[in-house]
C-alpha cells in the first residue's frame, strides 16, 4: 500500500524543516507521480514563494513562520497551543449601521475596528479594494506600533503582505471576497489574527 503525505508534511517539506530521510522519500513520491501529493506540494510552494518574495534565493525566517501560520489558520480546529491571539471585532460596518454622524458617502466599502489586549486596529476597505488601517497601543500611545508585518490570508494562502510605517499606518490591496484573515505580527507580541469572513 502506497504511503501518502499529509498537508503538514508538505508544509515541512517546502520549509525544509522535515528530516533528510523524509524529504528524500517525499521527493521520490513526487517522482512516482502521485497527483494528490503533487497538488499539495505545488500549493505550499506557492505560499512559500509569496511569503518569501523579497528574497529569490533563500526564504527568510519570516517566510517559514508565515507559511506555518497560514497553515494553522487554514485549520482552525487544530488542537494545541494557539499560535496567535485572536482579536475581537468591536465594530464592523457590514454588521451594524454606522454610528450617528458618520457618513460613508453612500458607497460600498467596509470599516472595522479590532482589539487584542492593548492594541486597537482600525481598518477600512474602500470600493476599489484598497485596504488601509492603523494600529494603536492605547496604554502606551507614545509607543508607535511601527514595523508591524500585516498579512492578508485567504484559504491558507498569502494574498497580500505589507508593513506599517512610523505611525502604525499601513496600506495594501485585497479583493473584498479574498479578505478572510488579517494577521498582524507586532514585535515582541504573539501575532494577532482576526477572521473577517467565513468564506472558504
Ligand atoms: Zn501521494
Amino acid at each position: 500500500m502506497i504511503k501518502h503525505y499529509q498537508e503538514q508534511d508538505w508544509v515541512d517539506f517546502v520549509c525544509g524543516t522535515a528530516s533528510v530521510e523524509t524529504m528524500a522519500a517525499m521527493e521520490q513520491h513526487l517522482h512516482d507521480g502521485c497527483e494528490a501529493c503533487s497538488g499539495l506540494h505545488r500549493t505550499w510552494l506557492r505560499v512559500r514563494a509569496m511569503a518569501g518574495r523579497e528574497s529569490s534565493f533563500e526564504p527568510p525566517p519570516g517566510a517559514v513562520r508565515i507559511v506555518k501560520l497560514a497553515y494553522a489558520l487554514s485549520k482552525p480546529s487544530q488542537t494545541g497551543e494557539p499560535v496567535v491571539s485572536f482579536a475581537r471585532l468591536l465594530f464592523d460596518s457590514l454588521l451594524q449601521p454606522a454610528p450617528a454622524g458618520v457618513r460613508d458617502g453612500g458607497g460600498r466599502g467596509r470599516h472595522f475596528l479590532l482589539q487584542a489586549g492593548d492594541i486597537y486596529i482600525d481598518v477600512r476597505q474602500d470600493r476599489h479594494d484598497r485596504l488601509t488601517g492603523q494600529l494603536l497601543n492605547w496604554r502606551l500611545p507614545e509607543e508607535r506600533v511601527k514595523e508591524t508585518e500585516v498579512w492578508v490570508i485567504s484559504e491558507g494562502k498569502v494574498c497580500a503582505n505589507t508593513r506599517t510605517n512610523d505611525f502604525g499606518e499601513f496600506q495594501t490591496e485585497c479583493r473584498e471576497d479574498k479578505l478572510q484573515w488579517l494577521v498582524f505580527e507586532i514585535t515582541g507580541v504573539k501575532p494577532i489574527a482576526v477572521r473577517l469572513s467565513s468564506n472558504g
